[in-house]
Order: C-alpha cells, then structure tokens, then sequence
C-alpha cells in the first residue's frame, strides 16, 4: 500500500484503457469533524487527493463532498469512478447519519440519498472507522486475516471488526462503536455523555492527564529538561526516541487502560489479530508491547491461550478515506444504488 501522499506523482489518467477493471478510479472521501480528505485510489494506489475543511452546515456539507467528488474526477478520472464516503458518527443501512457527536448538525440526514442525487451515481456511505478497518483488511496490516479487530485511538476510540471473513455491521449498520464499551463502572465522564467508557480512559485526552500527573508527581524531571518545558503527550513518540526510560511507567499506565477494552473485544471476538492504529499509537512499539504484555495478564487464559498478534496499522491517515473508496468500489462497481450489501 501507498497510501502516503507521495503517490501524487503516478499522475495518468484513470479510465477503462484495457487493463481490465483494476484500472478503474475509486473516489474516497473521509467527512471528519474538521476536515474532509478525499483520495482518488486507482489499483489500490492513492493518485490524487484534496483536503478541504468541513463546513459547519447540512447543506454547505454535502455541497463539498460533491464538490471534491467533481474536482478529482475532473483532475484525474475519464471513466465513471465509484465514490464512497467514511463520515464519523453512527451510519444506518441505508447510509443515513443517526447520531454524530463531531458533526451534529448531520443528525438525521439521509446522506447517501442527497449524494447520489448531488453526484448523479450511486454513493456507498460508511462509519468512518469502519472504512478505516476496511481498508486495512484489504491494502494494509489486515491483509489475509480473516477475524480481527482494528482499534484507532486518537482524540477518541474508533473501531471496526472483521469476523469470519466479513466486515460486522450488526443489525442496524451500529456495530463496532467500541469505544463506548464499560470499563469502569461510574468512571470519567465520556464525550457521549456515558461514564466509565473505553474511549474516557484510554484515549488521547486521557493520556494527556497521565503525563500531567506524572509531571506534578516529579517522575518526567528529564522529559521537562530535554523540551526545555512541560512534557504533553503528544512529546511521548519523541522522548521514547530519547530514549529517557522515566516515561516508561506513563506508558504503562496508559497501556494498561488500553488494555482494559482490548480484554473485551478478545473475550467476544477471539481476534487472531488486533490492529492498532491512530495518532496515540506513533509512539511506537514500546507502546504496543506495553499493550500486550498488560492484555496476557488481563485476558481469560492468560499466557496459556493463543494470544491475538498485536500489530500496528499501516495505512496511517488516509486509511477512512481508501477504505471509503475500497466500500464504493464494492458496492457500487455495477452503478447499482447500494450503500450497503445484503445482509
Ligand atoms: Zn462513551
């Protein structure tokens, strides 16, 4: 996979000219709370791509989706392309937004509907971590698996499982929203207005108050030296880096709490594989092994069972946007109107 930017270059033109299908063009467009990334993919390769900011309206919205469909088509694409779109927030079967905590003012639009009427084809729409988990089942570090979970912990904790080979979307479109899992009865308040949720304590946010506290606890004396001010932790990738071996013990309490819902996911799923990706985890694989080593002494069985390989994500920021794009090219290759497969 090369779904890195660099690609830009491989700059031909996407059409039917003979090599088959493959050569189609695939539009992904990933709607996230600030941004919209949209990514031309062509064989499994990002050719093209544009990033515009999300706008804070229904209709303004929808307006840029179609627009940056328009854009790359017209930069790129000869042929028909399939368009998919990851939007963060809970997405019905039929490609309608019931709830979106980051994009409020979507709630209860019928996006799929009002696209494929915009753009004039059928559009595939999808939970945005769903697709991420997608893409990296087809073009990334899930390739081959046939049962895994994939686990983005950014500002929040996104997710989506694959399970016998298939994508899990539940009855309602609403599986895999695995950061709302209990985890501490009557824990820290959670974005979504829950308490003791996953996502409360083992993302981003929640790694930032550890690395406050172990600050005020005196532990990061020489992570506050080597900065020239206090640590964040968003300076964890680049202190482990440095190799000061006294944040150590925050990552450990963080992968601990990651720990916790992992725990959950294996006792349900029995994954053979956990991916996990998202901005918290460019700290590294100190890090994941951290993770792994708090997951075997959690989980039912312990080390006498067959553990799931912890992996990291490959496809890194743009993996909503190509899975998007992978989901439209599945669903809609025939022009057919499907924003999801029969169940
Ligand atoms: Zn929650």
């Amino acid at each position: 996979m090369t779904a890195d930017g660099s690609s830009r270059t491989d700059h031909g033109k996407c059409a039917d000219d003979g090599q088959g299908s493959g050569a189609r063009c695939h539009i992904g467009i990933d709607v996230g709370g600030t941004k919209i990334n949209s990514v031309t993919l062509r064989s499994g390769r990002i050719i093209d791509r544009l990033r515009v900011p999300t706008p804070r309206s229904e209709n303004a919205l929808l307006a840029a989706v179609a627009g940056a469909t328009a854009e790359l088509t017209g930069r790129t694409v000869t042929d028909a392309p399939t368009v998919g779109v990851g939007i963060a927030g809970m997405v019905d079967r039929d490609g309608c937004i019931v709830h979106s905590p980051n994009l409020a003012w979507m709630d209860g639009v019928d996006v799929a509907s009002r696209l494929n009427e915009a753009i004039g084809a059928p559009v595939s729409v999808e939970n945005d971590a769903n697709a991420a988990a997608f893409a990296e089942w087809k073009l990334g570090a899930g390739v081959g698996e046939t049962d895994f979970a994939m686990v983005s912990i950014g500002t929040g904790i996104g997710g989506g499982i694959i399970v016998g080979n298939r994508l899990l979307t539940g009855a309602n479109g609403f599986a895999g929203e695995i950061g709302h899992i209990p985890v501490i009865a009557d824990g820290p308040a959670c974005a979504c207005g829950g308490r003791g949720h996953w996502e409360a304590i083992a993302a981003g946010p929640a790694l930032g108050q550890l690395v406050e506290a172990a600050t005020e606890r005196g532990e990061l004396r020489a992570s506050q030296r080597v900065l020239g001010r206090r640590p964040t932790a968003t300076d964890l990738e680049l202190l482990v880096r440095e190799q000061l071996a006294e944040v150590r013990g925050t990552i450990d309490r963080f992968a601990d709490a990651v720990a916790r819902g992992l725990e959950t996911l294996v006792a349900i799923l029995d994954p053979a594989v956990l991916i996990l990706g998202g901005g918290v985890m460019d700290i590294g694989p100190v890090l994941l092994d951290a993770i792994g080593s708090n997951l075997e002494a959690r989980v039912e069985g312990g080390s006498a069972r067959q553990m799931p390989d912890l992996r990291l994500a490959q496809i890194g920021s743009d993996a909503a946007a190509v899975g998007a794009a992978l989901l439209g090219a599945e669903r809609c290759s025939d022009n057919r109107f499907a924003a999801r497969p029969p169940a």
